[in-house]
């Protein structure tokens, strides 16, 4: 198994990666890919001339484990109609019936049991009930009630709109990583695992149309692993851009980069997914800070109903965090996030920029194509900003504001002292008279218009959200999986890619739509079972040492 960044054995977990909160590992430039820009503002196909949308930074993991070590360790599957809508776009075996038994194996729920939950896991889950909550969620619950949404105690059990205690894949107040709860001392004691970490795997091998082994180099030195089946796993940016460098993909985009084509599937590196969100913030008043239970800030999640033609039940979602970063403007601000949950829109892309492997690909997320989505996150920002105006959300903020996770925040949140310095001397000024605290929030933390301005008009609105709407890491379904006459299939089934022999896919891209949930527990799920397939499948002929995961 190869692993372009650090390890992370048992016993020499960093502290970063072990730290509960959400929003602190991925701002650690040691497990990011920290050259990766990617567009999320929606880009017109009829306008190929237009100028591309401005770049921004996206964070994915560049260490053991990949998302699951720097996530925000939200544990959720989405609603049974997500799965059953794989099986529908062709992803036979994969509706909800069939697919529930894998996400049981993943997880060791250690609050609730029955039917839809798994005991005997790998990574366990938990959720912070609410005597527990932060007083702000605590405030944003009463207000969820006063607007009329009920109390939903357990996410993972029940389909319906509703507010919970957010579902994490976290222990005693610590991170478990895939690579903590799978790779473990003993796990790394067989003799057919071998983990090469620091090891970028440069590009496929092929003899003819079957794929050999993997280049890779580990450490500084140029290495070939040999394979009777290669397993890519490089997530949805870096997988599709590994598939195209070796001639997999649109034979357009692969001969205007001079690629020889291998296989034509016009699917690679199209319709990928995440799902656009918006957020608002405020000040979080001095007395509402605290929080004795947990590290973490995000206790409290809901989902509603847009009620928008075609949308399922639930689909919009939002989380509540009463902190927005580790430093102390972070600790005084607080934010709801609120994205589309069953997004329509699917038509971003990711192409090469450069045959060299070293280079990021070029990424454009095209969020908001679909016309219903920003419809949505509209209606949905307007709610959030009301809810700002009930009395248990004045009582503990002021000053609410439209947020966005600009790469201004981005800077100032990576941990070092001079931020904690500065964030130390910004947060003073903003517990002082309210003109300042104003000042510092327009001048330092906003980069869009207030809230007000945002809200005065439908197409003010929408122009802000056009603008300030970006993807919450759930980057997915760039090599879908798919039926045998879907010309867009990349893989089978099984992550098989279609027309070569020797390698599958397994990882969030081959989604043949991304589920209304965080994406984590779904790559596990996908990963389970194509694994159990695997060893069902040819349990005698797989000999040992030649599976190479890349
Ligand atoms: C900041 C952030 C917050 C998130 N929050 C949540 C959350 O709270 N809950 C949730 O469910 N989901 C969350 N997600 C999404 C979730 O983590 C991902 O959906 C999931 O990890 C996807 O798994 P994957 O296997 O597709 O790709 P990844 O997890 O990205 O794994 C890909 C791995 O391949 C490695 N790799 C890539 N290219 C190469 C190469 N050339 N050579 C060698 N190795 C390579 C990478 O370094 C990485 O380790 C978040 C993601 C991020 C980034």
């Amino acid at each position: 198994m190869c692993e372009a960044g650090e390890d992370t054995p048992d016993g020499r977990v960093p502290e970063a990666i072990l730290d509960s909160r959400s929003g602190f590992a991925s701002r650690d430039p040691r497990f990011i890919w920290s050259q990766l820009r990617v567009t999320t503002e929606a880009m017109s196909h009829n306008e190929p001339d237009a100028p591309r949308p401005r770049l921004v930074r996206y964070e994915q993991a560049r260490v053991l484990g990949g998302g699951s070590s720097i996530n925000g360790q939200l544990a959720n599957r989405g609603a049974p109609h997500d799965y059953d809508e794989w099986q529908q776009r062709g992803a036979n075996g994969w509706r909800w019936e069939t697919v529930l038994p894998y996400f049981k194996r993943v997880e060791r729920d250690v609050d609730f049991d029955g039917p839809l939950h798994g005991t005997d896991g790998r990574i366990p889950v938990r959720r912070v009930f609410p005597d527990n909550w932060s007083d702000y969620a605590k405030a944003v619950a009463e207000a969820f009630k006063l607007a009329g949404y009920r109390y939903v105690p357990d996410q993972n059990g029940e389909f319906q709109d509703g507010y919970y205690p957010l579902t994490m894949s976290n222990l005693y107040d610590r991170r478990v990583s895939a690579a903590v709860g799978y790779l473990g001392p003993t796990v790394r004691q067989r003799d057919n695992l071998t983990i090469v970490t620091e090891a970028q795997v440069s590009g496929l091998l092929f003899e003819d149309t079957r794929c050999v082994g993997i280049r890779a180099v580990v450490r500084g030195r140029a290495q070939e692993f040999r394979a009777n089946e290669v397993i890519l796993c490089c997530g949805a940016i870096h997988s599709p851009a590994m598939l195209l460098r070796a001639g997999i993909g649109p034979v357009g985009h692969l001969r205007e980069m001079g690629i020889e084509v291998r296989a034509a599937r016009p699917g690679v590196g199209q319709r990928l997914m995440d799902h656009p969100s918006i957020s608002v913030a405020s000040f979080l008043k001095a007395h509402a800070r605290k929080n004795p239970y947990s590290k973490r800030s995000l206790h409290l999640g809901m989902r509603f109903s847009s009620g928008v033609e075609g949308a399922p039940v639930g689909d919009m979602a939002l989380t509540v965090s009463n902190k927005s970063a580790w430093h102390a403007i972070g600790d005084r601000i607080a934010v709801i996030t609120l994205w589309v949950n069953k997004t329509f829109s699917e038509t971003g892309q990711v192409r090469l920029s450069s045959t060299d492997w070293r280079q990021e690909p070029d990424v454009d997320f095209n969020l908001l194509s679909d016309h219903r989505d920003l419809v949505r996150l509209a209606r949905g920002f307007r709610q959030i900003a009301a809810l700002h105006d009930l009395p248990p959300l004045q009582a503990v903020t002021s000053d609410a504001f439209p947020a966005s996770f600009t790469d201004k925040i981005r800077k100032v949140g990576t941990y070092n002292t001079k931020n904690a310095i500065l964030t130390r001397i910004g947060a003073t000024l903003m517990d002082g008279p309210a003109s300042l605290r104003q000042f510092i929030i327009r001048g330092f933390i906003m980069e869009h218009a207030g809230l007000m301005q945002a809200l005065q008009d439908d197409e003010a609105l929408e122009a802000y959200i056009k603008r300030a709407t970006v993807g919450v890491w759930h980057c997915s379904c760039s090599c879908r999986m798919g039926a045998d006459n879907d010309p867009m299939a990349v893989t089978d089934q099984g992550g098989r890619v279609r027309g070569v022999h020797g390698l599958r896919v397994v990882d969030a891209s081959i989604f043949p739509v991304v589920p209304c949930a965080n994406t984590n527990f779904p790559t596990m799920m996908v990963a389970e079972k194509i694994a159990d397939e695997m060893l069902r499948d040819e349990p005698a002929t797989r000999p040992a040492h030649q599976t190479a995961m890349a």
